[in-house]
């Protein structure tokens, strides 16, 4: 299957970035993760990284007006992996207003919530978002990135009182998506359990079908 255009969805901390930038790298694609950006953006002050980060940091969604118009300036007709977007059915239909063809497929890692918790409390993450989890996935020196040296810390929407907001957000919003998905044919669901490279294994099968 020829996939240009792949949007990758799934409850946090079910691997969707660490599989994205994977995926952008066999299919020659940018990875473009709206989370990412929209952190990039409240560390730099911009008045865009302003407006989202009370947001990000309750666990809530950042209105589609500062959310779309940032995902628009960054798609390119090389095509993408999309990781954080779309969030609801609202922003699914946004980009096919950006993009009219639509995604080429969507990926649902799929992860039971007592995991997601689990995952989301172990996890440690460099300003440029490499994940490390602290038993399952340990950096190689403690509190420094092996692939860029950063500092790790722990993002502060990974903290208990966010990580209950966005499980409901993604329950109460997200959800919806993969039945807008299902219900168009372009929907996968793939096991997020285990090692991420097993989810690699499991995603690369996908695409070779
Ligand atoms: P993520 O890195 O994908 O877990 O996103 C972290 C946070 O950024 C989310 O909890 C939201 O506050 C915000 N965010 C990321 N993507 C979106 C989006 N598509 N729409 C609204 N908010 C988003």
């Amino acid at each position: 299957m020829t996939v240009r255009r792949l949007v990758l969805l799934g409850p946090p901390g079910s691997g969707k970035s660490t599989q994205a930038r994977r995926a952008s790298g066999w299919l020659g694609v940018p990875h473009i993760s709206t989370g990412q950006m929209l952190r990039r953006a409240a560390e730099a002050g911009t008045p865009v990284g302003r407006a989202a980060a009370p947001f990000v940091r309750r666990g809530t969604l950042v209105p589609d007006d500062v959310v779309v118009s940032l995902l628009a300036a960054n798609l390119t007709d090389e095509g993408f992996v999309l990781d954080g977007f779309p969030r609801d059915v609202g922003q699914a239909l946004s980009l096919e207003g950006i993009v009219p063809e639509g995604p080429d497929l969507t990926v649902h890692l799929a992860l039971p919530e007592p995991e997601v918790v689990r995952r989301l409390g172990g996890r440690v993450a460099c300003a440029r978002g490499h994940t490390y989890h602290l038993e399952d996935r340990p950096p190689a020196v403690d509190g420094v990135c092996d692939v860029d040296a950063e500092p790790l810390a722990v993002r502060e929407d990974d903290r208990p009182p966010a990580v209950l907001e966005r499980l409901k957000t993604y329950r109460l919003e997200t959800e919806a998506v993969l039945d807008h998905y299902r219900s168009r044919r372009l929907l996968v669901d793939v096991d997020g359990s285990g090692l991420p490279d097993d989810v690699t294994e499991r995603i690369l099968g996908v695409l070779r079908a």
